[in-house]
């Protein structure tokens, strides 16, 4: 029997790895949304968000500030050792408080996690119907230990009965730059380095009543980015189309990004993908199917190539996963792998290398697979019988360059290009991109980016379009990212949605001739000589637009920008911005 008048104050902590729009305290929030409604009288729940650079003192401080009797932790790898940290300050400065964890990490080693001796309890599993139960067991005055004995792993059978912390109020969409966005729990696959493989195989799914009303708030607050949580979101189809749906008429502004497993795209998934603002992530995690066998998964590589050909066709973004280390592969292996995901265009390449998880299965065989890995957090392996410390070590040199001069580089639009130029397989090219950055370090990508190619190809006119194509890329990029508000004033506009540079060729024309489907530089050379001069470069509608100026033109915005234009100038100068540039 629960006593009406006992007020307990329980604070949830979420300790994310740093500041970001993914830094969303969803599972804390899951847990205080049915504690509210399960104990609305008697308990007061609050939420706290850490992250990693703050210092466990300073952390016990913030929760110790809110002066709870209950502080429950969300433990992941990542956090694991600070939420340690914190939990033994907090014992030694308020010992009556209750301290208990959850999350993915205790879930993986419960015993572990409780041995290490700071926590009065810890809830393994999905802890919402469990934290209901074991706090009611703590109003009721039952002895800790007693509590901890009866607690077995949990999981939440039907998630129609969980209620929604963005719909309760318990989050609020607005106060955050982005959010996460529970679709489902589970995952019919079994791949072995992946805790998710260990739980139920099933797939429990948020009824659509909840999705709709939730996209809805989204839309409400003015929701820019949302991530979905759903490792495998096109698995069902017809659901997922009905997703994308809502999406595009529900949350037309807003940005998703979504995990898939390429199996299950076909043309009309695809094109609703394009239909809406998202970003596509595919676990590929090798191209070699005898490797992916080794640890529960398979590929066809045609199929795989067909479905990403659909999205590519439909004009989606995505991208792929790749990890280095696997058991049975090789370094050579690997890179054959980067060379297959790069022939498929993806718009960025994400590059891990294998952590073997205590909870999942490769953690269990690691040990008959030779796989030695790091005992402790990240637990990324060392060697195996087929990958040596040197071969890991050069498979992470090469994710760092194709991280450098692919992903981040935004190389897309022009990697092909360049890369058919210099002869090289985009694993060799990666290599060389290294040993170019270390011996001339340069903080500014785009820099590096046209040093490097000048280095690599020899005829100079060629370098100096490879520069072009480069640079137009880079700064286009910039503007779309940093899209503003449209303004009427010449000199803001001027000053915040505008590039000026000098290009040694006609960007236009060089886009021109692009898109019309030219894949040689020396056919580009051939199709757009060189005629240095300036150009402004300017959002228009969905694009960026290519202004070509005179020299006075030029001088004028130049003049305006740097507030050095005569005043017998500046007339002529916002003239010209107002009667002929903006749209
Ligand atoms: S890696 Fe993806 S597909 Fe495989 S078990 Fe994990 S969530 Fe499922």
């Amino acid at each position: 029997m629960i006593e009406r008048d006992i007020h307990m104050k329980l604070l949830l902590v979420a300790m994310h790895i740093e500041a970001s729009a993914r830094a969303v305290p969803l599972g804390p929030a899951m847990l205080a949304s049915v504690v509210k409604r399960a104990f609305p009288e008697t308990v007061q729940v609050s939420l706290l968000d850490l992250y990693l650079h703050q210092t466990a003192e300073a952390c016990a401080e913030l929760i110790l500030a809110t002066e709870p009797d209950w502080v429950g932790f969300s433990l992941y790898v990542w956090n694991r050792g600070l939420g340690r940290e914190i939990a033994q300050r907090l014992r030694q400065r308020k010992p009556t408080l209750l301290l208990f964890a959850g999350g993915s990490e205790v879930t993986a080693d419960p015993v572990g996690v409780l041995g290490e001796g700071c926590l009065d309890l810890v809830l393994p599993g999905e802890g919402e119907d469990l934290i209901v139960e074991v706090l009611g067991r703590v109003l009721r005055g039952e002895a800790v230990a007693m509590i901890q004995a009866a607690i077995r792993p949990s999981s939440v059978p039907d998630l129609s009965t969980l209620p929604s912390p963005y719909l309760d109020g318990t989050l609020e969409p607005a106060a955050y730059s982005g959010l996460l966005w529970e679709l489902s729990r589970g995952c019919p696959f079994r791949c072995d380095f992946c805790f998710e493989s260990r739980g139920t195989t099933g797939i429990r799914r948020v009824p659509m009543d909840r999705v709709l009303a939730e996209l809805r708030l989204f839309e409400a607050c003015g929701v820019s980015q949302v991530f979905v949580l759903d490792p495998t979101f096109n698995f069902d189809k017809n659901q997922a189309k009905v997703i994308l749906r809502l999406i595009a008429a529900e949350a037309p502004a807003s940005h998703f990004s979504f995990e898939l497993r390429s199996e299950f795209i076909d043309a009309e998934l695809a094109s609703l993908f394009a239909a809406i603002h998202c970003s596509l992530q595919i676990g590929l995690q090798s191209a070699d199917d005898a490797v992916l066998r080794g640890i529960s998964r398979s590929i066809d590589r045609a199929d795989f190539e067909a479905k990403v050909l659909l999205l590519h066709q439909a004009g989606a973004s995505y991208g792929f996963d790749l990890i280095y280390g696997l058991p049975g592969d090789t370094l050579a292996g690997f890179q054959a792998s980067l060379d297959f995901a790069l022939s498929l265009a993806p718009n960025h390449l994400d590059l891990f290398p294998l952590s073997v998880l205590p909870g999942t299965r490769l953690h269990d065989t690691a040990p008959g697979l030779q796989l030695r890995h790091l005992p402790e957090i990240p637990y990324t392996v060392l060697d195996s019988p087929t990958f040596s410390a040197a071969d890991m070590d050069a498979a992470a040199r090469l994710a760092q360059a194709c991280d450098r001069l692919y992903s981040q580089g935004k190389a897309v639009p022009w990697f092909a290009l360049l890369r058919e130029a210099v002869e090289l397989p985009p694993s060799q090219l990666f290599l060389r991109f290294a040993d170019h950055a270390e011996a001339h370090p340069d903080p500014d990508t785009t820099t590096l980016q046209v040093a490097f190619f000048n280095t690599c190809l020899a005829d100079p006119m060629a370098a100096a379009l490879a520069a072009d194509i480069i640079r137009y890329f880079a700064l286009s990029g910039t503007l779309l990212e940093g899209r503003a508000e449209s303004t009427k004033d010449p000199l803001l506009w001027l000053r915040t949605q505008t590039q000026m540079a000098t290009f040694q060729h006609d960007p236009g024309h060089l886009l021109e001739h692009l898109e019309a489907g030219v894949t040689e530089l020396a056919a580009l050379a051939f199709l757009v000589p060189a005629n240095p001069c300036r150009f402004l470069l300017y959002l228009e509608g969905e694009g960026v637009h290519c202004q070509e100026l005179s020299t006075e033109e030029a001088t004028a915005l130049e003049g305006l920008l740097g507030g050095l234009c005569p005043d017998s100038e500046q007339e002529n100068a916002r003239r010209f911005l107002d009667t002929v540039l903006i749209p």
